[in-house]
């Protein structure tokens, strides 16, 4: 496929632009989509953060953008404000060969009214999140009359936080000769649906097929649904995982499993679309720098968590795709090491095996639950984690915290993990041994000059 942004009918700013900023080549995903979007056609492209996919869109919005009709031509709709911005960020960078183009982002929890203000002066393209942009289409404030291109970005999350029914209403207000682009890493079977109501034949586009990776111990156990909770301790007790994800495909059974294995006395956290971001962020921390010994998640909630060693996945609940499924335990046996993959299946679901095997051409490996054994002694995490009372604002960076816990407090380097810092607080990880050192520091000494407190992590 070729490679070179020159092959594509972009004007020749937006050519010197996009060498300027130093897009050398195109992404695979953007050298397989970027010529059906500059056609004008529907696509669903699958495709996570990090492929290059905003700027897929990105330059197909510009391309057929009238700079001199200050009117919004383009919408891209993102589940978060965080993304949103991001989105935003990238479309200005792409844009900067157009001088005047005005790009607006319009989010959930800032003001109406300066959001009005904004839009009354005029956009051509506006990045925001779904509930508010629903909002001004409603209200009057964001016609939609001369929209060419509208975007669903990260589908699968969009759909996960609710926002079907806004999309579709935004969609209703926006032309119908429109060019519909949706993005997405996952397709549940939503999307699809989502697709066939707001974009007309769209064609599917994928790159990266992830495939079953050999060093992925994977096997699959069988039972009854009145018995899943007990083969999921009796699994995390006869292998224990140092660190585990346990996937299921909904909210409330990411909820009930983390409730059960909780009260059996195991480290762990839920990860699901419920979560706000500080939360989320909390939990992927304390997951990550080993302070949890498990995750409870769904696939939507678990993207973005990138743990180098994840000694095991089990899927409490089996994905209906499978290629969802291969996703999931290509987390495990990552940077060369060994992986472990643990399969729920209950005893009506035979169905969804014979997809996996389909899909990865090879028949799975099943074992009797019976032959597994409660090991004695209790997973307990390496790590605990501490959170400070101060952060970036108060120029705090991980090099102090780490200088002050090896010298003053007395623990050895090897004892302090992960440290992240926030704008007002950060994430210290100790040895659990350590603990107590950490804490009497905490009582007692000072960083930077002043003495700190933990604050709830
Ligand atoms: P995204 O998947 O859109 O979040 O993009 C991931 C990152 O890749 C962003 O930092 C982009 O600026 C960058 N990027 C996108 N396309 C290219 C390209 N063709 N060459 C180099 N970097 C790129």
């Amino acid at each position: 496929m070729p490679r070179s942004f020159s092959k594509l009918s972009l004007p020749a700013p937006c050519l010197a632009n996009l060498a300027a900023i130093g897009y050398e080549a195109m992404t695979p995903i953007q050298a397989a989509s970027l010529p059906e979007i500059l056609q004008n056609k529907d696509l669903i492209v699958q495709a996570k953060t990090g492929s290059g996919k905003t700027a897929a869109f990105g330059l197909g919005i510009l391309a057929k953008l009238d700079p001199a009709k200050c009117c919004v031509q383009a919408l891209v709709l993102c589940p978060t404000h965080e993304l949103a911005e991001q989105v935003g960020t990238e479309l200005r960078r792409l844009a900067r060969y157009l001088p005047n183009i005005k790009i607006l982002t319009i989010c959930g929890g800032a003001p109406m009214q300066v959001q009005f203000n904004s839009l009354a002066h005029g956009a051509h393209i506006v990045v925001g999140t779904p509930g508010r942009i629903q909002k001004h289409v409603r209200k009057g404030g964001l016609p939609l009359a001369a929209l060419t291109t509208l975007v669903l970005d990260e589908g699968d999350r969009l759909l996960d936080m609710g926002f079907y029914d806004g999309i579709l209403d935004i969609a209703d207000a926006a032309p119908k000769h429109r060019q519909t682009l949706l993005f997405s890493a996952t397709f549940p079977g939503r999307i699809m649906e989502m697709s066939r109501a707001v974009q007309k034949d769209a064609a599917k586009i994928a790159t990266d097929t992830e495939h079953c990776d050999e060093s992925i111990r994977q096997i699959f156990y069988k039972t009854a649904k009145p018995e899943r909770n007990n083969l999921l301790y009796t699994l995390i007790a006869h292998y224990q995982p140092e660190s585990t994800v346990v996937f299921c495909n909904t909210k409330q059974s990411c909820r009930d499993a983390a409730d059960y294995l909780r009260n059996k006395g195991f480290s762990v956290a839920g990860l699901h679309g419920d979560l706000d971001q500080e939360q989320r962020t909390r939990v992927f921390t304390q997951f990550a720098n080993r302070s949890t010994s498990i995750l409870v998640a769904t696939d939507v909630a678990s993207r973005g968590l990138d743990i180098d060693s994840l000694a095991a996945v089990i899927n409490y609940e089996l994905s209906p795709d499978p290629e969802v499924h291969v996703h999931r335990i290509g987390r495990t046996g990552r940077a060369g090491k060994d992986g472990l993959a643990l399969s729920i299946c209950l005893e009506t679901q035979d169905f969804l095996v014979q997809r996996i095997e389909e899909y990865q051409k090879r028949p799975v490996q099943w074992e009797d639950p019976a032959s597994l054994t409660r090991r004695p002694g209790k997973l307990v995490p390496a790590m605990v984690t501490f959170a400070l009372n101060g952060g970036k604002k108060d120029k705090i960076r991980p090099g102090d915290i780490l200088g002050v816990l090896t010298g003053d407090a007395g623990l050895p380097g090897s004892s302090v993990g992960k440290i992240n810092i926030f704008d007002s607080y950060a994430y210290v990880a100790v040895a659990r041994e350590d603990a107590d050192k950490f804490k009497h520091w905490l009582a007692h000494g000072k960083l930077k000059g002043r003495s700190f407190k933990a604050v709830s992590a």
